[in-house]
């Protein structure tokens, strides 16, 4: 409370009369005679002087109190100081300070004192608080001073005493601290959000308010106090709102009936503020209105909380309607409904305004098949347990829909149970979604347990994670057993490492698997199966699982190797035969040159040109076989390669009269491979180029060098290929959709053969076609042979042959 840390005290004789104040003055008051002096004229004088002062000291109107020596001992005390202290002459005079005035001794009067007769140093306080006993019953009173302690000295300028001049601001001090404490207790009362009170005069119109009020409203406090028309106040309320109040306010006067409106103030701040302001009007006794006073509170925060609230509510609401929730509240012990809200109502089917009210209300709704699980567990909470539980309603018109129920039960702070609060969502939908991802299982696995395949799913890691019956039958080992990887048990020894590594790579790249390879039977026979796999991938396209189906191919495998074991076998037997036929025809042929009938000799010649053309047929299907045997041996030597090329030209040349082969550029190379097979890659190209560009005149035999290779591109301005078939040419048996099958005879063997020879060279084949422009066929050979070594091609346009 003390203003000051600087305590007050006694002040010393003024600077300007201390070089003359006697040390040793007598300092009491005027009533004590003085120490007797010799009279002296000097002295007297002198004497006369300080007289004067003391007079003055004790006329003083405020307390001047004189201390003297280390003790601080009272020499003199004017009467405004014995007065304050309470205290007489005879009390204090000659008195150590704390002696005369013992309840000062811990309020710090005394150290400061101490300080200023030691250090010489003067001491201002202001408002200090000393509490005093001023009655002498030892209760303390607060007094305020604002002082000086001012040290006195002798002649020689030791510090001798000090003077303390004093002036009492108690009053001002505690006037202003009570302005101090209304203006908090205001402050308070504003937090509180009361404002303002008012009182209108009816008669003369005349309406005074508060300062607070006046704020509130905009208006000048002064002229507000002595007070205004109430339109001047009115005229301050919000548009909106001001003539709903104006209502209130005719209705407050001719009803008598309490007056309470809530609205919008626009304040001197020119904020909007929300107040709520309530009064009555008094009558006299005609009944003529009188007075009406109110009172009005600032609710502005209540009201933004509100509607914060409102707010909040309206969204909870917005929310559990889109999410099909409603709530209710439920009371255990009456088994009524507190509440039952209008979603509830909804999802239950009955009409807004269809009152449900006890527990048998909402029971009526619930499915039968579901009562029996329901029943007890509402048994329960009526003993204050909590519920939750999925069941179904029937809706009046026969809807059944189902509804996740949950409710949280309250209790008072006895711990009984007073109300359960629960909400209950629609949640036919996933039940529906549920049931049918439920079938759509079923019948998948219906479907995976009744096909004749073995079909598995693995993991994206490759652990097999399912197999289906029919797997464990195969095998006669247990899922436990084959799971995951052990599956490679039942491989056979010659297929286990490509299986591997087939399956391995497919994981790693997520490209569908495929791999023939023979699976070993319960009884221990392998049968071939053709397995094939296609990952799952979620909506990022990371894969979530792998679906696979093993096929037995066995029967057909084994069929093929009977076509191609015939096929081997025919082809030789009619080789003999037609080896025969050609060697008479062309005996034949000279018999009816050297006659001179050369139109005989001509038609023979045909024939040959026939025979020529079986003879290669029944080679391709020799050779067909040999591959798929894998007895198809290659001689290699060393060739000029370009000569070989010019060879076959040559050859084929006469078997056509439309086209011209031309070769063009050369690669200057000797290469090492089968001089003759790579003469049969050559021919079979040149012999598609003639017979799959029926109206060209042309055909190009591109030649070149690349890096370790030589490249040839046999070219001709045909039919083409299309796109989605141009990978599929080099399969056995395959021959091409568009054309006329009559036009181009074939087997759909050629080009299996003659890429089977290419990659049996380490080399590479690839074709670039057009559909309608004609069609290039390129093979790539090594100049030296890596045998089982495959190079990239040239550009990426190219499709590598698989
Ligand atoms: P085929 O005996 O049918 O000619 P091939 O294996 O030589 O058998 O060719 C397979 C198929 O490729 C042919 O049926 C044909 O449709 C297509 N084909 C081969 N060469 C050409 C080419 N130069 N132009 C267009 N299509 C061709």
């Amino acid at each position: 409370m003390g203003k000051q840390t600087k305590r007050s005290g006694v002040p010393a004789a003024p600077r300007r009369m201390g070089g003359r104040t006697r040390p040793r003055g007598p300092l009491a008051d005027d009533a004590r005679p003085a120490r007797s002096r010799r009279p002296r004229p000097a002295w007297a004088a002198a004497e006369a002087e300080r007289r004067r002062l003391y007079n003055l000291f004790l006329q003083a109107p405020a307390p001047v109190v004189l201390l003297r020596g280390p003790e601080h001992v009272i020499e003199l005390a004017n009467p405004p100081a014995l007065q304050v202290w309470g205290r007489t002459a005879g009390d204090v005079v000659g008195k150590p300070i704390l002696d005369a005035l013992p309840e000062v001794r811990g309020q710090g009067i005394k150290e400061l004192l101490d300080r200023v007769y030691t250090t010489g140093q003067a001491h201002h306080g202001t408002e200090l608080r000393v509490q005093l006993d001023r009655a002498g019953d030892g209760r303390l009173a607060d007094e305020y001073f604002t002082f000086v302690y001012e040290p006195t000295r002798d002649a020689a300028g030791t510090v001798t005493g000090v003077m303390v001049i004093a002036f009492v601001v108690t009053n001002q001090v505690l006037a202003r601290h009570a302005v101090e404490e209304s203006e908090q207790r205001l402050e308070g009362a504003l937090a509180a959000g009361f404002v303002g009170t008012w009182l209108w005069d009816i008669p003369r119109d005349v309406l005074k308010a508060d300062a607070l009020l006046a704020q509130l409203f905009g208006l000048d406090p002064e002229q507000a106090a002595a007070g205004l028309p109430l339109t001047v106040y009115v005229a301050m309320i919000h548009p909106d709102d001001r003539p709903r109040v104006e209502r209130l306010i005719a209705a407050a006067i001719a009803t008598g009936q309490p007056y309470e409106a809530e609205y919008r103030v626009t304040g001197g701040d020119n904020r909007l503020r929300w107040v709520v302001a309530r009064g009555h009007v008094t009558y006299d006794a005609d009944g003529t209105p009188l007075t009406f006073p109110g009172a009005l509170a600032d609710i502005t925060e209540r009201k933004r909380t509100e509607e914060a609230l409102r707010q909040k509510q309206e969204q909870l609401q917005i929310a559990l309607a889109a999410s099909e929730t409603g709530t209710f509240r439920w009371n255990p012990r009456t088994g009524e409904f507190l509440e039952f809200d209008a979603n509830l109502k909804r999802l239950f089917g009955f009409a807004p305004d269809e009152p449900v009210r006890v527990t048998e209300d909402f029971i009526a709704r619930v499915h039968p098949d579901d009562l029996p699980a329901l029943l007890p567990a509402v048994d329960r909470c009526r003993r204050g347990a909590d519920f939750e539980m999925e069941y179904r309603v029937v809706l009046p018109d026969g809807t059944v829909r189902w509804l996740y129920d949950r409710g949280k039960m309250e209790r008072d702070a006895a711990g009984r149970p007073t109300c359960l609060v629960g909400a209950c969502t629609d949640i036919t939908r996933r039940k529906e979604q549920e049931a049918a991802a439920r079938e759509a299982a079923e019948r998948l696995r219906f479907l995976a347990e009744t096909i004749p395949q073995k079909v598995f799913t693995a993991t994206p890691a490759g652990d097999v994670d399912y197999f289906n019956p029919q797997w464990m039958e195969y095998t006669g080992l247990p899922f436990a057993q084959i799971r995951d990887w052990g599956w490679t048990q039942f491989i056979h020894p010659d297929d286990v490492a490509g299986n591997v590594r087939a399956w391995r790579h497919s994981i790693a790249t997520g490209e569908p698997f495929q791999f023939e390879h023979r699976f070993r039977r319960a009884d221990g026979v392998y049968r071939w199966h053709l397995s094939r796999a296609l990952p799952m991938k979620d909506d990022q396209g990371r894969i979530i699982k792998w679906f696979g189906a093993n096929t037995d191919i066995d029967d057909q495998k084994r069929a093929l190797q009977e076509k191609d074991d015939f096929i081997s076998i025919a082809a030789h037997e009619l080789k003999t035969p037609v080896t025969g036929i050609k060697a008479y025809t062309q005996l034949l042929q000279r018999r009816f040159r050297r006659r001179g009938d050369t139109e005989a000799a001509d038609q023979l010649a045909k024939l040959d040109a026939q025979l020529n053309k079986l003879t290669r047929l029944i080679g391709e299907l020799l050779d067909v076989t040999k591959i798929e045997a894998g007895r198809l041996p290659l001689h290699e030597e060393s060739f000029d390669f370009d000569a070989l090329v010019g060879e076959i030209v040559e050859d084929v040349q006469p078997t056509t009269e439309r086209h011209r082969i031309v070769v063009e550029g050369a690669t200057g190379r000797q290469i090492r491979a089968d001089r003759e097979r790579i003469g049969q890659v050559l021919t079979n190209l040149l012999s598609n180029a003639i017979k799959y560009s029926p109206t060209a005149d042309r055909i190009v035999v591109h030649l070149a060098v690349d890096g370790p290779g030589v490249v040839v591109g046999v070219q001709d301005f045909g039919v083409g290929i299309a796109k989605d078939e141009q990978a599929k040419v080099f399969e056995r048996f395959y021959r091409a959709r568009g054309g006329d099958r009559e036009t181009f005879p074939g087997l759909g063997l050629g080009l299996f053969i003659t890429a089977d020879i290419v990659r049996r060279h380490g080399g590479e084949i690839w074709l670039e076609s057009e559909p309608g422009a004609g069609s290039t066929f390129c093979f790539r050979l090594p100049i030296a042979p890596a045998v089982g070594r495959r190079q990239k091609p040239p550009s990426a346009a190219l499709a590598p042959v698989p």
